[in-house]
């Protein structure tokens, strides 16, 4: 097999950047490991940026997206059991945010690459990369019971943290800069209308929530707990309990309760390799970075790393200059860190760290006092929080 672009990985990273090729007239083959169906209800992002959205629908994927998915122009910050709303669009200038499954985004690029694009092959696992310093890298994959190769002019790595893009590139020239968390976020989906009409993320003594949604009548609740907690050690009306408490304000705001159909404890994980690209090989989304979900930036610099890669490759067919594909990791790596500092700054601001101490509790709380009485700090919130330009 033969293609100009291989792509490892059909998540929003390979996904959208087949279908950005495919309008720009360059052909690709996407290699995914997994079933169609394992990709389509991975529960994971729900908030897209307004460039993540401008980019879906100039891509033609944003047609169920602008019915179903939920317009949002601001979230709540509540902590010492107070309410205080950032309002995006008067903050920004007009930007906002939509709420609009990670699991629907795919179902809705896989729906279009099928139909109009290049050979998208699910249950095909790339064992590995080879010659990215050549000008014939190779993918060499497993599929259908036999070891195939796709030959390629440029491979782009989307295949996530866990994928085997990334370990093509020597470790003499690669450079990696992590941070853990202590703790997790306990993450369920309930059968119940959402509590309020736009995100909450609470910071509360005894550890963060947040309260988001999926639709009108799913809710999508988190609570930070111990990094090694089973989900299923927790109770329904244990987890209920405990979002009531950290949500607890001075007013009658209430929190509706409802089935629980999913729970799964999430790690949290900063984390950037550096450099992004190596030769013909390209690293985009979860595979060159990790954020933790605090800041929602995930699936959104997914977005901009592909958006990059593609205007270099156009670039390059339309004037025969490299110099954009030359800097795509320099060009990446700018928006990643505004990314990994906005996320770490969040995560730092709204969780119970088990080693703060009384002064750094304070601080937290002074931190949110300033945000919600200095328009200055709440707009810096609100432009880091809608998105980072890509250009
Ligand atoms: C609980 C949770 C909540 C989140 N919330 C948000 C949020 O609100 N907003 C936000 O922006 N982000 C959020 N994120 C992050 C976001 O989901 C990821 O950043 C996003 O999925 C990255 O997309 P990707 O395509 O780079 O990687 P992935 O979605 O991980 O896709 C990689 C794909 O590659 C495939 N693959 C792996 N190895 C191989 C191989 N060897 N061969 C072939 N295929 C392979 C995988 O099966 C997978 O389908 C959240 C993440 C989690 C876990």
């Amino acid at each position: 097999m033969r293609t100009t672009v291989g792509i490892i990985g059909a998540g929003p990273a390979g996904l959208l950047l087949a279908r950005l090729l495919h309008n720009a007239g360059i052909d690709s083959v996407v290699l995914e490991s997994r079933d169609r169906a394992y990709v389509e209800h991975r529960q994971r992002a729900g908030i897209l940026e307004q460039g993540t959205v401008d980019v879906l629908r100039a891509a033609g994927a944003g047609k169920r997206m602008d019915r179903e998915g939920l317009p949002h122009d601001g979230i709540e910050l509540r902590f010492d059991r107070r309410r205080h709303r950032v309002d995006f669009p008067a903050l920004t200038g007009g930007r906002s945010v939509m709420v609009y499954a990670q699991t629907e985004v795919c179902k809705d690029l896989i729906a279009l690459q099928l139909k109009e694009g290049g050979p998208l092959l699910f249950e095909a696992e790339a064992l590995a990369v080879e010659g990215a310093e050549t000008d014939r890298p190779t993918i060499r994959f497993r599929h259908e019971g036999r070891e195939d190769v796709l030959e390629c002019d440029y491979v782009v790595g989307c295949d996530g943290f866990w994928g085997v893009a990334r370990k093509a590139i020597p470790a003499s020239v690669s450079q990696t800069f992590e941070r853990t968390y202590p703790f997790g976020w306990l993450g369920i989906l309930a059968d119940v209308p959402p509590s309020h009409d736009e995100l909450i993320y609470a910071r509360h003594d005894r550890g963060f929530a947040l309260l988001s949604m999926r639709s009108p009548s799913v809710s999508r609740l988190y609570l930070q707990v111990p990094v090694d907690t089973d989900a299923e050690s927790w109770s329904d009306e244990r987890i209920w309990d405990e979002l009531e408490r950290r949500f607890e304000t001075d007013d009658d705001w209430t929190l509706q309760r409802g089935p629980i159909t999913q729970k799964s404890v999430t790690p949290m994980r900063s984390y950037v390799h550096e450099p992004m690209r190596h030769g013909r090989l390209f690293l985009a989304g979860d595979a060159a970075h990790i954020v933790p979900p605090t800041g929602a930036k995930g699936l959104n610099l997914a977005v901009g790393d592909v958006v990059t890669f593609v205007r270099a490759l156009v670039h390059r067919r339309e004037t025969g200059s490299a110099e954009l594909l030359d800097a795509y990791s320099a060009n990446c790596l700018r928006r990643v860190w505004q990314a990994e500092r906005f996320s770490y700054d969040m995560t730092a601001m709204l969780h119970r760290d088990p080693d703060a101490t009384p002064f750094d509790r304070r601080v937290q709380l002074a931190r949110l006092d300033r945000i919600s009485s200095c328009r200055a700090a709440e707009t810096d919130l609100a432009l880091g929080y809608t998105g980072f330009p890509l250009d």
